[in-house]
């Protein structure tokens, strides 16, 4: 029999100020890219965490894009990057002609095993890219000292990992998307804010400042123009249409104005989690996340790992009994259709554990008091706990 969902995977959050500022946005009278809310948002990011240029873009799969560009990626070269991510992160690479390079995940967590760089660096090699899983840090310091050593570019999908931290050797605790040299951010609807599709280019290296604005805006010096720092301007180099309406700049200023309450509760409800699978965890039948001591949490997903493939989809039918829609994440991409026959053929044996053994459960602002008990209930009494 089916059950009706009751309980969602993902439930977008309004604020309630969203339509508001749309309003006022269309009221000014400029509502294609960089107008009034554009800039609110620029400011707020990188007043908020220090970044050094912040661009929006239509999706951080705009984002990574760009970034492919601006590191000059061509034919031959190599690209560093997980397996166990989103297509986007290899697509923007691939569009250049990049040959991928997947480096497999740790044992204890998803990100890429940054032990495994070196071994894995060839003279072709430009560029790492790092996948803040469930917004939780890679370790960058060790991923930074390999780039320098190897005169690498580091661009930071920071897709899920707005609002979490990565503390360094040094002890100072650095937001994610400001150690890369480049980093893309989401604002897609499943993100913890958003504005329906949406995302942005960070850049912390000023060398790729000046292009950047030239490549989002078509390959024109339109930027410079309209601060008055040229009388005209006209195609300069390659380029795209990336930046958004300022109708979802003005959406997504609504939610960072209200980021620190969005995120209060997004942590009390993965602590709700983590608190209720302890001991299912202390008994050897699942495994919870793992945050290494460098990281913070940003509470963007909150995920358990079963032992098997066979034992999570039962595990999926039987919250599904419920009405509680649980999800599995990414399938290989060193395996998939369109992929498999470029990849070099090594194994890559945590990626693929991954892909069989990690759940994601309901994870949204909305998400009631009752709906996480009956969510917890479902799954400790699966493993007759
Ligand atoms: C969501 C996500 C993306 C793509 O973001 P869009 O804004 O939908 O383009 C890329 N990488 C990762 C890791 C993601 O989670």
């Amino acid at each position: 029999m089916e059950v009706k969902i009751t309980i969602p995977f993902n439930k977008p959050y309004l604020t309630g100020k969203e339509t508001h500022y749309i309003y006022q946005a269309v009221q000014s009278g400029k509502i294609s890219g960089d107008g009034m809310f554009t800039k609110k948002c620029h400011t707020y990011f990188e007043q908020t965490f220090g970044f050094k240029k912040c661009l929006l873009t239509t999706s951080c799969t705009d984002a990574l894009e760009m970034a492919a560009i601006l590191l000059e990626i061509k034919e031959g070269d190599e690209v560093i990057l997980p397996s166990y991510t989103f297509v986007s992160t290899a697509n923007a690479f691939v569009l250049r002609g990049a040959k991928l390079v997947f480096a497999d995940s740790y044992s204890y967590n998803p990100n890429m095993d940054a032990s495994l760089l070196e071994a894995l660096i060839t003279p072709k090699t430009k560029a790492i890219v790092p996948v803040h899983y469930a917004g939780i840090a890679c370790d960058m310091d060790t991923i930074m000292d390999v780039a320098a050593k190897h005169n690498l570019f580091v661009v930071e999908d920071a897709a899920q990992a707005i609002d979490s931290y990565y503390t360094g050797r040094d002890g100072v605790r650095r937001p994610l998307g400001s150690i890369g040299h480049l980093a893309a951010f989401s604002f897609h609807e499943t993100k913890n804010i958003m504005s329906g599709e949406g995302g942005m280019l960070v850049i912390n290296d000023e060398r790729f400042v000046h292009r950047a604005e030239i490549i989002r805006e078509k390959g024109t010096n339109r930027s410079a123009f309209f601060r008055g720092e040229i009388d005209k301007y006209g195609w300069v180099d390659m380029g795209s249409s990336f930046l958004p309406s300022d109708i979802l700049a003005a959406f997504l200023f609504a939610q960072l104005e209200s980021l620190p309450q969005i995120q209060a509760k997004r942590k009390e409800i993965w602590e709700t989690y983590h608190n209720a699978f302890e001991k299912l965890e202390t008994v050897g039948k699942i495994k919870r996340p793992m945050l290494p001591d460098f990281a913070s949490n940003n509470a963007h997903m909150y995920y358990i790992i079963c032992e098997s493939l066979e034992e999570r989809s039962a595990l999926i039918d039987a919250l599904k009994s419920k009405g509680v829609l649980s999800v599995f994440h990414y399938l290989s991409l060193h395996k998939s259709p369109f992929y498999e026959n470029k990849h070099d053929g090594r194994a890559l044996p945590y990626t693929d554990f991954y892909s069989d053994s990690l759940l994601r459960l309901p994870m949204y602002y909305e998400l009631s008091e009752e709906e996480q008990g009956l969510v917890c209930q479902t799954i400790l009494s699966f493993y007759n706990a």
